[in-house]
C-alpha cells in the first residue's frame, strides 16, 4: 500500500540535534563525521569519548558524563534554537508533494522534561511552514501511530523497528548512529522518494497493479528510475 499521510521526526532529521548537544557540553564536534558509529544511539557514550579532547578537561578515570549529568546540561534553549537539518526543505516539500500537506505530520519524543517539550513547541513555530506549525505529536509512543498506510522518516533503528511491527512502513534516515551508517543521506533519501512517486504514477495509470511488498519500495539497491511493482523491478517508461 502507498502511503497517504507521513510523520517526520524531528530530531536529527529536521534538525540538527546530536552535534549541536555534543557542542553544547563543550565537544569538538563540528560534523556528522566526528560521530563514531562504534557508539550508536548512545550519545552519551559518544559525548565521553569526545570531552578528552576539551583542553580543560580533567582525566579522574571515570566517565565524565551520566545519562542524567548530560540531559541535565542540555537546555531548552537549546531545543528551541537547532539549526535545520540539511533535508529539512526536502523532506517537507516532498512529503507534502506524496501524501498532501494535510498528511504530513511532526513527530517527536521529547526527553523526560517539560522544558524539552516547550523548547520543541518553540523550534517548530520558528522553523516550520505555516500549514505545519500545528500539526506535530510530541510523545515517546510512536508506534501507536503506525497503519499500513502510515509513514515514519526517523534515525532511530529503535523507533523504526517499532513503526515496522506495529504494521506501519518507515524509512530510516542514514546517520553515523543508525544501521544506514554507510548510505550516502541525500542520495538514498532522493531514491526512496523517487521510488514512491514512481509507484504513485504506475498506480494512476493501472488500476491492476498490486503492491506486495512496500518494503522493496525503501530498499535502496532498487537503481534510480525504476520501481517495484508487483514482486518486480521494472522501469516506469516500459508501461503504457
Ligand atoms: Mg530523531
Amino acid at each position: 500500500m502507498l502511503p497517504t499521510k507521513i510523520f517526520l521526526d524531528l530530531d536529527d532529521v529536521l534538525a540538527e540535534f546530536t552535534m549541536t548537544a555534543l557542542r553544547h557540553v563543550g565537544c569538538r564536534a563540528c560534523g556528522l563525521e566526528d560521530f563514531n558509529p562504534k557508539h550508536g544511539f548512545d550519545i552519551v557514550a559518544q559525548a565521553n569519548a569526545m570531552i578528552v579532547d576539551h583542553p580543560l578537561f580533567i582525566d579522574t578515570g571515570e566517565p565524565l558524563f551520566t545519562v542524567k549529568k548530560f540531559w541535565e546540561a542540555i537546555p531548552r534553549s537549546l531545543w528551541a534554537e537547532l539549526p535545520r537539518s540539511k533535508e529539512f526543505g526536502f523532506l517537507i516539500v516532498e512529503s507534502a508533494r506524496l501524501v498532501g500537506r494535510e498528511n504530513v505530520c511532526v513527530l517527536t519524543a521529547p526527553i523526560d522534561d517539560p522544558e524539552c517539550a516547550a523548547g520543541k513547541m518553540e523550534w517548530m513555530k520558528e522553523n516550520l511552514p505555516v500549514w505545519l506549525r500545528n500539526q506535530f505529536l510530541i510523545g515517546s509512543p510512536k508506534h501507536l501511530c503506525a497503519s499500513p498506510d502510515a509513514l515514519l522518516i526517523d534515525d532511530s533503528d529503535k523507533n523504526v523497528d517499532a513503526f515496522l511491527r506495529a504494521g506501519g512502513q518507515a524509512i530510516l534516515v542514514p546517520r553515523p548512529w543508525n544501521s544506514n551508517y554507510q548510505l550516502c543521506t541525500k542520495y538514498f533519501l532522493e531514491m526512496m522518494f523517487q521510488n514512491l512517486f514512481a509507484a504513485q504514477k504506475a498506480r494512476e495509470r493501472s488500476d491492476r497493479i498490486t503492491y506486495r511488498s512496500m518494503k522493496a519500495f525503501y530498499d535502496p539497491v532498487i537503481p534510480h528510475g525504476h520501481v517495484l511493482l508487483g514482486g518486480q523491478v521494472f522501469r516506469l517508461e516500459d508501461k503504457k
